[in-house]
């Protein structure tokens, strides 16, 4: 490098502003620790630029790396997004929402103490499950209940506490993989107990579980086809017809009903799932669920059925592992006590079902009707078809209206990329070169907000 570069491109770098001065003109009211981090990046990546023999960026460009910084850092996080794909039970955007009563029960117990392991009446330690155990069993029917983490947990503490070491007869049909990773022969293989399959993939007999039955056997274990569906020649054992020949061989029935369906008033399209209260009265001695599908409460797995069982999984050192805490217990509880008050409107999921699609079709029009002169890019309202997703009801479909984008130079993908770097991310569907945005998911009040990030992407 001659002097003369040398002195080019100290000059250079003399001629940088200073990290006070970036900062000052960055359109951010967060805090200034990390606005001062990533002022400092956007400038030092611009002296590694000069060094290697650029120009220095101009004032401006300084600021936009230092707000494109910004940007991403904060989307290195957990935030919040809208969820324009129609699938009510997301599991990618944190499957069903709560609302305000369920969140506020949330904040309550998270910035107090409370007696999660206090029996207030005797003054000493009382069971984390007895508060929830007891609202489980009203709105169930269940003679006992438990907690844990989520319904996996609740199928590996089952087959471990009450399997370990013995037989399991299950269908073949029903040797699933419900997606991320849980699939029934490995959960098995964890929990010590011994799998033995019968039947085929379409068809199982009664008889088959019957040949199947030795002095090994600890349990029959049938699990609800929750995300798939096996059509054409078909057959399945009915629930009860396991739970008599269980009983009458002296073995135990279990049951991973998987959703959870909790309420009989629920809209005709959601009636597809087993109800928990049915599950038990046809003869399950435990069934187990998960909080965040068809409740639409918290991530939870809950265990329900005879005392006696209940017991032997509360005294296994597996539920200490699996244990939840006191938000999911204080969100948990505050769900269950929306059906027994029947408030269901007030849990986001049920509203969301119940929305009917004239008024989904309203909003569409309305949003389309705002943004119809945008570029050179098509909105319109368009009917379209929700499902409730996270692994219920895989056939059913309801009947939902979008707000549909129709690119024309640059691809509906993507459209639908701009879209999910938009702030907040809006996540959309694509079918056939639309961009479909299923109001059925969006909370009304994000409208504005939805409308708005498409007028930016488009714009
Ligand atoms: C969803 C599901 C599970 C897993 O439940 P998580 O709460 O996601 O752990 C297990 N079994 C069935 C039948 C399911 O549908």
């Amino acid at each position: 490098m001659t002097q003369e570069d040398t002195r080019a491109t100290n000059e250079r770098l003399r001629s940088l502003p200073a990290v006070d001065k970036v900062v000052g003109s960055m359109g951010f009211d967060g805090p200034q620790a990390r606005a001062t981090a990533m002022a400092r990046r956007a400038l030092d990546e611009a002296r590694v630029e000069v060094r290697q023999g650029s120009e220095a960026p101009d004032f401006d460009a300084i600021i936009d790396r230092a707000e494109t910084l910004m940007i991403e850092e904060l989307r290195m996080g957990l935030v919040r997004v809208i969820n324009a794909t129609g699938v009510i039970i997301h599991t990618n955007l944190g499957r069903a929402p709560m609302g305000s009563e369920q969140i506020r029960a949330v904040i309550e117990v998270a910035g107090t103490y409370s007696n999660l392991e206090y029996d207030l009446s005797e003054g000493r330690r009382g069971s984390r499950y007895a508060h929830a155990t007891r609202l489980i069993a009203r709105v169930t029917g269940a003679e006992a209940a438990i907690v844990v983490n989520n319904n996996a947990a609740a199928v590996l503490l089952t087959l471990a506490a009450l399997c370990s070491g013995r037989e399991v007869i299950i269908s073949r049909g029903e040797l699933v993989e419900i997606g991320g990773e849980f699939r029934i022969p490995d959960i098995m293989s964890i929990s010590g107990a011994r799998l033995v399959e019968v039947g085929t993939t379409n068809r199982t007999h009664l008889v088959d579980y019957e040949r199947a039955i030795s002095p090994d056997t600890a349990a029959i274990l049938k699990v609800h086809p929750s995300n798939y569906k096996v059509v054409g020649f078909t057959s399945t054992v009915p629930a009860r017809d396991l739970a008599r020949l269980a009983t009458g061989r002296g073995v135990t029935f279990l049951h991973d009903l998987g959703s959870g369906l909790v309420t009989d008033d629920a809209p005709a399209d959601f009636t597809g799932e087993p109800l928990v209260q049915v599950a038990l009265e046809d003869g399950a001695n435990v069934a187990m669920f998960s909080g965040d599908k068809l409740l639409g409460g918290p991530q939870a797995g809950i265990i329900v059925g005879h005392t006696h069982h209940i017991i032997q999984l509360e005294r296994h050192p597996l539920l200490r592992v699996l244990r939840v805490d006191k938000m999911t217990l204080a969100a948990l509880e505050a769900t269950l006590r929306l059906y027994l008050d029947g408030r269901t409107d007030e849990i986001p999921l049920w509203r969301m079902a119940r929305t009917d699609a004239d008024e989904l079709e309203r909003r569409a029009r309305a949003i389309a009707e705002e943004l119809r002169e945008i570029g050179s890019i098509k909105v319109e309202a368009f009917p379209t078809r929700s499902v409730a997703g996270g692994g219920s009801l895989p056939d059913v479909e309801v009947g939902s209206w979008a707000v549909a984008l129709l690119p024309d130079r640059a691809g509906a993908s993507e459209l639908q990329r701009s879209l999910r770097r938009s702030d907040p991310p809006i996540v959309a569907r694509v079918e056939e070169d639309r961009v479909l945005l299923d109001l059925r998911t969006v909370a009304p009040d994000d409208d504005r907000t939805l409308a708005a990030a498409i007028r930016r992407v488009l714009g």
